[in-house]
């Protein structure tokens, strides 16, 4: 079987609720994923950074094995004998006092949403019902009813609704426009400290700080979503650490699971956690013994492998090099670790055609919008790898 005959199965069966580029993917390992014609590509994507790690790292995958062959699921109707050690070692990773393990990363940012609504109530006594979350333009935090209600993308919400109420959205990277909307109703401020779906948005120098201050004076939690920026993404542990804050509750995925099995995870406090009480929140698959394994291993392949560190360093270089090309269709280069968006002109007639040059030089990458390539590889890429690619990148961001 050829390219097209897989893809004449898939899109006469499957919903098209996504536009992939035409690579049917039957291999993959470290950095480089293979197709079913044989062709052999540098992945950029890194499953939206789900695979930080590497695609198939073995460690990961015999984590995986391992488990799968002991227990796979108990529900938290009863306790299994990974969830504590995933919980000590995440805490102790990141510096959070408590954690509530899901899924998606969706249930995360929803999970996250109704602890501050819980705690606006029970705790800060905003009247039932009355709750407040601030949000950001151009956010991407999932796509569940509640979550797209807060979307500023037409498209996310286009014949969805009707949406959730108590969300307000301010202009991201705007200190002024957040002290403005802040109430006495006011329960959070949710934000991505770098935007990933938006493009690859970094936000000025300070605002995250600014943001953080404006909430503590308020008593408003800030929410961060690291689900795309966090676990070594931006060349940080977390992306908020360039701003010297603590978020009151950061919510990851993606790379908590390198890739093997969706796994997300909401960090906080006790008290803000502590809302939550037996039978008012839940998952049948969240916190599950094969989940927790994968995770404690994909966690300590991030440490023990210095992929943070690593990120930082190759996506400094990456950058360097990106823009020492002189392309005349490039308007900005921008990120922070191996978190890079190059947007283009608008004359330079949207990013997808950029992405298929990519791929028929063996690189893949995935527009964001219209105008943004992203390049996100897996946190174990080399500077050789790097080098192997870039006079491939250059050919392709000075075509006509
Ligand atoms: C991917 C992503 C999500 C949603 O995660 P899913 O696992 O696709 O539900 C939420 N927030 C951010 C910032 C993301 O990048």
């Amino acid at each position: 079987m050829l390219t097209k005959d897989f893809i004449e199965i898939e899109d006469k069966y499957g919903a098209h609720n996504y536009h992939p580029l035409d690579v049917v993917i039957n291999k993959a390992e470290g950095v480089w994923v293979y197709d079913v014609d044989g062709n052999k590509y540098l992945d950029c994507l890194a499953a939206y950074s789900a695979v930080n790690q590497g695609h198939c790292h073995p460690r990961i995958v015999n984590a995986l094995k391992n488990q799968a062959e002991k227990v796979t699921l108990t529900s938290r109707a009863f306790r299994n004998d990974q969830l504590p050690f995933f919980y000590k070692e995440v805490c102790e990773l990141t510096g959070y006092e408590s954690v509530l393990p899901m899924n998606s990363g969706a249930e995360g940012v929803e999970t996250a949403l109704k602890a501050a609504r819980k705690w606006g109530y029970k705790i800060k006594g905003v009247e039932e019902n009355k709750g407040e979350i601030i949000t950001c333009t151009n956010n991407f935090a999932g796509r569940t009813i509640s979550i797209i209600s807060f979307s500023s993308v037409p498209e996310y919400k286009d014949g969805f609704g009707p949406f959730t109420p108590g969300f307000k959205i301010i202009e991201y990277g705007n200190i002024e426009a957040l002290e403005k909307e802040i109430t006495n109703n006011t329960v959070a401020f949710l934000v991505e400290p770098i935007q990933g779906e938006g493009g690859v948005i970094v936000p000025p120098d300070g605002y995250l700080k600014k943001a953080f201050d404006l909430c503590k004076k308020n008593n408003v939690l800030f929410i961060a979503d690291e689900i795309q920026s966090g676990l070594g993404r931006s060349g940080k542990l977390f992306a908020f650490e360039y701003e010297n804050i603590r978020p009151d509750i950061t919510i990851i995925g993606k790379a908590l699971s390198g890739g093997c099995y969706p796994i997300s995870a909401v960090l906080s406090s006790k008290e803000i956690l502590g809302v939550f009480r037996p039978g008012d929140h839940g998952s049948t698959f969240g916190g599950s013994p094969l989940a927790a394994a994968i995770a404690r291993e994909s966690l300590k392949v991030l440490v023990e492998e210095k992929l943070v560190e690593n990120s930082f360093n190759m996506g400094k270089y990456f950058r360097e090099k990106l823009r020492a090309i002189n392309s005349k269709n490039v308007k900005e280069i921008r990120g922070k670790g191996l978190f890079i968006g190059v947007e283009l002109k608008h004359e330079a007639k949207g990013a997808r055609r950029f992405c298929e040059a990519l791929m028929a030089r063996g690189i893949l990458c995935k527009e964001t919008h219209e105008d943004v390539i992203r390049f996100a590889p897996p946190l174990i890429i080399t500077k050789e790898q790097l080098d192997w690619a870039l006079p491939k990148i250059a050919e392709v961001l000075t075509m006509e």
